[in-house]
Order: C-alpha cells, then structure tokens, then sequence
C-alpha cells in the first residue's frame, strides 16, 4: 500500500467497516479500507439473514456482504488486504503497523468485529476442524445424517443449529441454563423443530476422539449428574470475544476488551473512532454495525473538516 498520508483508515471489511467506507467513498475522502481476511466479517458465516430491513425474502449472508462490497467500491473505495499489528496513536498523524511497513492517516475507525468464543475444553483445540466447528454454515454440509451438537441459548446457537438440521438427522441443542436467550420468534422455529432436541442446564466437559470427534463429555450443573453423548460433530456457539489485539491498551475497553465509545463513536483520542460489533453495546447486528459505520464516518468527516 502506498506510503503516504491518507484522510482516513478503516480497519474491517464488514458491515461498519463497508458502510463508513461507502460513506467516505462517497464523499470523497482520501479513504482506504484494510482488511485482513476476505471482506465481510461475521456476515460472511451467517447463512441466512432476515432481519436486514429491505430484503423482505431474507438474503444469504455471502450475497449480502457481496452487495456492500460492490456498492462501496462502485464509488470509489478502495479495499487492501493487510492485517495490522499495531497502533501508535500518541500523536495527531496515527500510524497503524503491519508486518511489513505503516501506513499512516489522520483520522481512523476501527471496525475489525469479534471472533467466536471457544469452550476451553479438553478436546476442543486438538479436534477443532475435526469435528470441532464454529460455523454452521461453512461445515453443516459434511454432516449429513450424522447426530450432531450444538453448544449455547444465544441467536447464534439456535439459528446455526436450525440450518444445521438441513443436513443432520439430530442436533442435540446443550445449553447451561433452562432459557434460551435467543429471540422468540427463533425459539419458536427451533422448538417446533422435531429435528432438535435441548439438553438444558447442561455444560460440554470434554470432547472426546482420536482422528475426529466421536462423543462429549456432559455435566448437568442442576444435578451433578455426568454422561456421554455420541456425536460425531459439535458446533460452539457461546458468544464472541473483540478483535482488539492490535489495539493495546491505549483506548478505553469495558470489562470484555469492547472499546468503549460515545454516541457518536469517539474513543477518547480525537480523530478515533470505533464501530460494530468491535464496540461496547448490547445489540450486535449487522442494521447496527451499519448504523455505527455511518456514524463514525460522520465523526471523522467533522473532525477532518476542523484540522483542515
Ligand atoms: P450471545 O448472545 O452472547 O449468546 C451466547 C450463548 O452462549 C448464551 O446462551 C450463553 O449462555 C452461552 N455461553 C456463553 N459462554 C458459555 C460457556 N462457556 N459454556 C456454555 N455456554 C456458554 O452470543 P451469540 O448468540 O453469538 O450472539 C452474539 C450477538 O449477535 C447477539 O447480540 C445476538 O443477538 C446477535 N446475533 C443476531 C442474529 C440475528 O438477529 N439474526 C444472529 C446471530 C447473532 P447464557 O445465556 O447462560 O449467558
């Protein structure tokens, strides 16, 4: 990437980060959007999204990130694929570090999302990708007719493992609690679902197997009561945790390491903004990162206009 002063970065290609950068495209900021995998963020593993207003039919995830790619860039965006290692934000001109150079601007929003949780577990990290899955929508398809698990109560966990019924013949749903946290109206499919069966108050202790994962270890923490379960995949839906490792402790985190931001997603260092689900708030959905990334780019347009 070329080395000179940029307006301002993005870091995060999914719908915060998109959706600043269209803004900024459109306004035509000298703007360039980093990302270190493929553009899309979390997005990307949903397979099917209902609640983005304007698609009455639902939209695949894939599609959808697709539309926001296509739509940033018809303006002008420009997207590069480098991950950043770290930050020095001690002075007005930030600079973001990678592996092999800097870049550096004056204005900067960080939209780099969250990462799916693990268990922590015995078993977990040794069988992860063989048996141990994350994403429904990448590694439901290798399962089917098989009898699966699914770890969690959250939307991720009923919605992953409604799509997972597509291919398994069972889905045992293992949650903690005897209440799901999900939305109603996602309980209400997955218990209407005879493909699925809840394990309540129930936590995965170890998973077992050699080459591939061939049952759990199971604790009921209402009775004490252990057992094992035969499955031959177990998906882990248990929340995310923010991809601030490149952030250091120079912004403001709650208790989780979410940045912490105001309304109008300032950090505490002028010129620095954060958005999406990288951020401290309750509702993490994609009509919110979006929201967020409109907001954060009008933060740094403001800020721009006033150091020029
Ligand atoms: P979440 O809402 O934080 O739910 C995580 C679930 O995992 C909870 O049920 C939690 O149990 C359980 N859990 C956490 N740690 C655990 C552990 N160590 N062992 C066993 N269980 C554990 O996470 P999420 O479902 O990934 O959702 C994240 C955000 O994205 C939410 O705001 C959600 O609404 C949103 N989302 C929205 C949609 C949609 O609207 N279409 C789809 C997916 C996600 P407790 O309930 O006991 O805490």
């Amino acid at each position: 990437m070329e080395d000179r002063l940029y307006d301002l970065i993005i870091i995060g290609g999914g719908p915060a980060g998109l959706t600043a950068g269209l803004y900024a495209a459109r306004s035509r900021l000298d703007a360039v959007l980093l990302e270190r995998f493929a553009p899309g963020g979390q997005v990307l593993t949903t397979d099917w999204v209902e609640n983005w207003p304007g698609t009455p039919d639902g939209v695949s995830g894939f599609e959808l990130i697709d539309r926001m790619r296509t739509q940033a860039e018809k303006f002008g965006l420009r997207i590069e694929n480098k991950e950043v290692v770290s930050l020095n934000l001690s002075s007005a001109v930030k600079e973001l570090h990678f592996t092999d150079g800097i870049a550096r601007c004056k204005a900067l929003i960080i939209a780099s999302g969250a990462t799916p949780r693990k268990l922590g577990v015995e078993g977990e990290e040794l069988l992860t990708g063989k048996g141990v899955s994350y994403c429904g929508t990448c590694d439901g398809p290798f399962y089917r007719e098989a009898v699966i698990a699914a770890v969690g109560g959250g939307d991720t966990a009923v919605e992953e493992s409604l799509f997972l019924t597509r291919f398994a013949k069972k889905v045992y749903v293992i949650h903690r609690r005897d209440q799901l946290r999900a939305t109603k109206i996602a309980q209400e499919r997955a218990f209407a679902n005879n493909k699925i069966e809840f394990i309540w108050n129930t936590v995965v202790q170890r998973v077992r197997g050699d080459q591939k994962v061939e049952a759990i270890d199971l604790l009921n923490v209402k009775s004490g009561d252990v057992s094992t379960l035969t499955v031959e995949g177990i998906f882990v839906f248990v929340g995310i945790r923010p991809n601030t490792e490149f952030v250091g402790n120079v912004l403001e985190k709650d208790q989780y390491g979410f940045i912490k931001v105001n309304l109008e997603m300032e950090t505490l260092i002028p010129g620095v903004y954060a958005a999406g689900d990288v951020i401290s708030k309750n509702l993490r959905q994609i009509s919110t990162a979006a929201g967020d990334g409109a907001t954060a780019f009008g933060s740094a347009e403001r800020y721009l206009a006033k150091i020029d």
